[in-house]
């Protein structure tokens, strides 16, 4: 069973783009994924073609007509009624691994790119549509935004990624970022690879790793550190006699 990516947007030429290469590209290939690309315009009503106009209230740029978007997510839906339909905007709840995961363990997932000022908020009222944001920044069009979570949620299916493991213990998944990580040489400018890292001791391997993840993470992230209840894992942890000392 392969995960259906569909993708509404207004530059079907942009997939699978990044997603042709490399994993993603392999995995296309190999059909452990597939891609549709839906071009929003075939949707328009009018013979101008028109999926823009002007927003109500006034101000810059142009909003996407909910006319057209509800037509080309019906015709979307219709073909894939199984996945759920994600709208790319700044305006949505912000992705987590947790929900990619989630994603990637479904029949696939149908993304709404938006372009100029985003959607006729209607659109959202009428159609059931998660809204997605990919972080606090604006980006000129959902396209972007929708390769970030397809590349996050193909690199989780079975047979995709190398070693099955690799998946488990990353920044995230475990409400922690990742421990630092080090290859050889042993020695590099001066540097040297923390001595614990060589010294075959698995048990104060993971100990210190998960020492770095704990602290990296609540040195860069506190909010993550508050959302996961940092403090009251690390007590737990050390409950585990796997702390820090
Ligand atoms: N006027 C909007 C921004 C529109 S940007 C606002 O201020 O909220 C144009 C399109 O880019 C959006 O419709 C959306 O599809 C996409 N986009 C921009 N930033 C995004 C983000 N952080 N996450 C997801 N999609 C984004």
């Amino acid at each position: 069973m392969s995960f259906a990516a569909t993708l509404l947007t207004l530059y079907p030429e942009m997939f699978p783009g990044p997603l042709g290469l490399s994993l993603a590209g392999r995995a296309l290939e190999r059909g452990d994924w597939s891609l549709d690309t839906v071009q929003i315009r075939n949707f328009a009503q009018d013979k101008h073609r028109t999926v823009d106009d002007t927003p109500a209230g006034g101000g810059a740029g142009m909003v996407l007509k909910v006319d057209v978007l509800a037509a080309a997510i019906d015709h979307a839906r219709e073909k894939r009624p199984d996945c759920p339909v994600l709208a790319m905007t700044p305006r949505g709840r912000p992705i987590t691994q947790a929900r990619i995961r989630a994603l990637a363990e479904g029949p696939g997932v149908t993304i709404l790119c938006g372009r100029f000022e985003g959607f006729d908020e209607r659109i959202f009222e009428s159609r059931d549509v998660e809204e997605v944001s990919v972080g606090d920044i604006v980006l000129s069009g959902g396209e972007p935004a929708a390769l970030m979570i397809l590349d996050a949620c193909i690199r989780l299916l079975p047979g995709v990624m190398g070693a099955a493991s690799s998946g488990v213990d990353e920044s995230f998944e475990g409400g922690f970022l990742e421990y630092p990580q080090y290859t050889r040489p042993v020695e590099w400018e001066g540097r040297r690879i923390p001595e614990v890292l060589r010294s075959g001791d698995h048990a104060k391997i993971a100990a210190w790793r998960k020492t770095r993840a704990q602290d990296d993470t609540r040195l860069r992230r506190p909010d993550l550190w508050e959302r996961h209840g940092g403090v009251r894992d690390l007590s737990a942890s050390g409950a585990q006699q796997d702390s820090e000392e």
